[in-house]
């Protein structure tokens, strides 16, 4: 039925029943993924709960090597992950797609075998002894999107392992086939049921959050289920990481050169599609130089291949699943009837299969429109006339998200200090979205709890432990 199985205490594990993975390219099956139980998921936390005894007494060096050993299986299998997570999320070979986001996933993963976290003392003298050590918590819980899957699944297992955790990852319905191939891959540099993986339908997610075992869960997905997440956890105090959604707002200042800032402007909202995190899905424009920003967005975003993700020719592919597409097209249509222009696409062709959507600009947007209030999520960008700067820093801060913001102008200094004025986890000047293994990451309000990334991210699969004379 299935090539692709469950790994539970460093077995393989076939399961009755399958369920499909579709290609987004075409709407057709890309294989079948095992359909994990509420059972699987039991010997999935018990095998970690196992493992985790004598991984958390295993010296630094061994834990640094085991994840310098992940980090070069996924490089010698990068090109037959990047196909496969093609096949399954649609996003394209090259540019920033899947060859991009394997070599992301080794880079995260080298540079976390490299983090530590000393020992610190506070007093050591003829009166008494005070230390600091960071332990590590016991079994993490790994819940990931299909936006990134296989670079959020690196961000999460390795600092997770590095630190002496174990984990159980389920990866989403959408994209687990990737997910299962790479943990495979990874399994035989870790002793057996140091990671293990379930996949499975949405439901057997609850029994991974509220399951007494679990320590800790790190959660990347919407907002809506990172509260379910963190109800799941309360029964049980659990740790929490949660990534959630984001509306990152931009803000072009009227000094911008339109030409010279179109290509960062357009990858930083239509990177994979408009399906990240924290991609520019709000742009507010000064009155002077909105017309040439529309202008220049425009000349740029028409040249941009948009194609079959294996087609080595595509720049961005299909959005990844049917009910993204409906939602970001009936967001574009509210728009469109609500008085906003499109000045490119918002018009799919319906008959072609797969699901793309073309890449689209919609000019007039404002505040009370659907797609400037929510997360769009898909390959679309509102883009909004301001007159006064304190109006647009108001509407930037006026939504419930706060992941990335970034604020774009020629004067260094006034960006920085706006920027400042942000309320979000990340403010940029001049890019958006760049983010980097040393810098952590994370976002504030409904965006999200902790961080990822550097010293800050790997302490957070820790719990501190003092010891005192
Ligand atoms: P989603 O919330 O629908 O699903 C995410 C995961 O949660 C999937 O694995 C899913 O199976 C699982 N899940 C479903 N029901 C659950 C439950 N009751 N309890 C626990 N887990 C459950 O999100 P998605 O549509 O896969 O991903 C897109 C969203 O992820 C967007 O909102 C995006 O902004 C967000 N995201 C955030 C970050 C970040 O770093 N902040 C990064 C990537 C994606």
């Amino acid at each position: 039925m299935s090539d692709y199985r469950l790994l539970i205490g460093g077995e393989r594990i076939a399961t009755r029943e399958h369920f499909p993975v579709l290609n987004p390219a075409s709407g057709e099956p890309a294989g079948m993924a095992p359909a994990a139980t509420e059972e699987h998921v039991d010997r999935a936390v018990a095998a970690a709960r196992a493992a985790f005894a004598s991984w958390r007494a295993t010296s630094d060096e061994t834990r640094r090597a085991a994840c310098q050993g992940l980090a070069d299986r996924i490089a010698a299998h990068a090109e037959e992950l990047a196909r496969l997570l093609t096949l399954e999320q649609g996003k394209p070979l090259n540019g920033l797609g899947s060859r991009f986001e394997l070599k992301g996933a080794e880079a995260w993963a080298r540079y976390t075998a490299g983090l530590e976290i000393p020992v610190e003392t506070v007093q050591n003298d003829a009166k008494g002894r005070v230390e600091i050590h960071r332990r590590a918590v016991g079994v993490v819980a790994s819940i990931t999107p299909w936006n990134w899957p296989l670079m959020i699944a690196v961000w999460h297992v390795v600092p997770a392992i590095r630190t002496g955790n174990t984990v159980v990852i389920k990866p989403s319905p959408l994209t687990p086939l990737s997910t299962l191939r790479m943990t495979e891959i990874m399994a035989d540099r870790l002793p057996p049921g140091v990671l293990n993986v379930v996949s499975g339908r949405d439901e057997i997610a609850p029994r991974l959050t509220a399951h007494p075992d679990v320590a800790k869960v790190v959660f990347t997905g919407s907002t809506e289920t990172g509260l379910k997440v963190m109800s799941a956890g309360a029964g049980t105090l659990k740790r929490l990481t949660l990534e959630l959604g984001g509306n990152d707002a931009g803000i072009v200042l009227p000094d911008v050169d339109p030409v010279a800032a179109a290509a960062r402007l357009f990858w930083g909202a239509f990177i994979n599609n408009g399906q990240t995190c924290a991609a520019l899905k709000r742009l507010y424009v000064a009155d002077a130089v909105y017309d040439r920003i529309c202008e220049a967005l425009v000349r740029y975003a028409s040249n941009v291949v948009v194609g079959d993700g294996l087609d080595e020719v595509s720049q961005l592919g299909p959005v990844q699943n049917r009910t993204q597409f409906d939602k970001v097209a009936g967001m574009v249509e509210e728009a469109r009837a609500a008085g906003a222009r499109m000045i490119l696409g918002g018009n799919p062709d319906r008959k072609r299969a797969g699901y793309f959507y073309p890449v689209t600009l919609i000019a007039e947007a404002r505040a009370g429109m659907r797609v400037v209030d929510e997360e769009q999520f898909g390959p679309v960008l509102p883009i909004i006339r301001y007159r006064e700067v304190d109006d647009a820093m108001q509407q930037a801060n006026g939504l419930k998200y706060g992941l990335g913001g970034s604020v774009w102008s020629q004067d260094l200094q006034r960006a920085w200090e706006l920027a400042a004025r942000l309320e979000c986890g990340t403010a940029w000047v001049n890019r958006h979205g760049d983010i980097r293994p040393d810098v952590p990451f994370g976002g504030v309000k409904c965006s999200g709890l902790g961080v990822e990334f550097g010293r800050q991210g790997l302490e957070e699969y820790t719990t501190i432990q003092v010891l005192h004379r």
